[in-house]
């Protein structure tokens, strides 16, 4: 592909790897050697390094942390038992990246640095790689404005930093979730369908409160209504109705298009399932779980894969699941599991090889 990108390498000079307790990894906590930057300055991008992982120094007056143009990506990367190396559909992150991008008036990042400069830096920390059953090492692209001034507009300068945490299995225990109906994460026309750090910063709130209440998270409403459902936390959402999947859809823009989502969309079609993304609101729910046709809810996202729900509260109304009687949601993540270890072929054409 790309023999071309000229990126400065500058390696550590003792690599940390061996002082890693493998048994304790908790999610996002540990870095590994490397990382990658490049900078965008008079309209292009420089400066690709691949360099010791560090500080970064900044002024009191950078651009991001006053006006909040800062997007990023999260992806995995595995091993087989050969000791091979994939990443997991990094060209969708990258186009997604790139949609955050416009939307939030920065420059897009070429291929050639995301996905080139990606594959580099990996195999750099290959070792860091852990090779042992549902562990990965979790690839988080980032940009953010860097321009030293006060004043509100797009910033002309921008940092583009990839970093690498190895991650164990994230044990998704079944959650608690509370239908949202005072906060609002999206709305037509506004910034629910990127990634950018504003949305998290946003839905903090919420969460705590939905904590304070004995929740583990929200499942996010429609600004006017607050009954037509969106996400669930940092996830997207799938109800199984009777044969069906049922998925908010993407048209408003008030969604992020989740590649879990889609990996767990096309393998519920392999299955033989219905699937639909469509509106779909509180009501249809409930009287789906009335009428026992509603058979799991559950969460999808890379860093958990597969989340799924045991308790609904909408009001005053309570819906239960016994989610060790699933059969969909466990069938869904064992095919995922094993295309991503490569036990089964890769007829989708999701894995990258390192
Ligand atoms: C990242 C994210 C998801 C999940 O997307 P994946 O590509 O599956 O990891 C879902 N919703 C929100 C709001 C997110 O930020």
């Amino acid at each position: 592909m790309t023999e071309a990108l000229d990126i400065l390498v500058t390696k550590v000079e003792r690599s940390k790897l061996n002082e890693m307790n493998f048994d304790e990894l908790p999610f996002g906590r540990y870095f590994t050697d490397h990382m990658l930057e490049a900078d965008y300055e008079n309209g292009e991008w420089k400066n690709v390094e691949i360099k010791p992982y560090q500080p970064l120094l900044m002024e009191p007056s950078m651009a991001a942390l006053h006006y909040g143009q800062a997007i990023f990506e999260g992806i995995k990367a595995y091993k087989d038992e050969n000791s091979n190396a994939f990443i997991f559909r990094p060209y969708d992150n990258l186009r997604r990246f790139n949609l955050s991008a416009e939307r939030m008036n920065m420059p897009t990042v070429p291929e050639e640095i995301f996905i080139e400069g990606m594959r580099r830096l990996i195999a750099l920390d290959k070792n860091w790689i852990p090779q042992r059953k549902d562990y990965a090492l979790y690839i988080r692209p980032v940009m953010f404005s860097t321009d030293q001034f006060l004043g509100v507009r797009p910033s002309e300068t921008y940092k583009f930093l990839i970093i690498l945490s190895p991650t164990g299995p994230y044990f998704a225990a079944p959650m608690k979730i509370l239908v949202e109906e005072k906060y609002t994460r999206a709305a037509p026309g506004g910034v629910g369908f990127s990634k950018n750090a504003g949305n998290y910063g946003g839905s903090l709130r919420a969460a705590t409160d939905a904590r304070e209440k004995g929740y583990d998270q929200v499942l996010w409403t429609d600004a006017f209504e607050h009954k037509w459902l969106q996400e669930v936390g940092m996830m997207n959402v799938m109800f199984i109705i009777g044969n069906t999947a049922i998925t908010p859809s993407l048209d408003e823009g008030t969604i992020l298009n989740g590649v879990t989502r889609d990996s767990v969309m096309t393998i519920l079609r392999e299955m033989g399932m219905e699937v639909e993304e469509r509106k779909i609101n509180i009501d249809e729910v409930m009287d789906a779980y009335k009428n026992g046709t509603l058979k799991e809810v559950f969460g999808t996202g890379t860093a958990a894969v597969i989340a799924p729900i045991k308790e609904l509260r909408y009001k005053d109304h309570v819906m239960q699941f016994d989610t060790t009687a699933w059969k969909i949601a466990p069938a869904v993540k064992a095919r995922l599991s094993a295309i991503r270890e490569g036990k089964a072929d890769d007829v989708y054409n999701w894995l990258v090889r390192i």
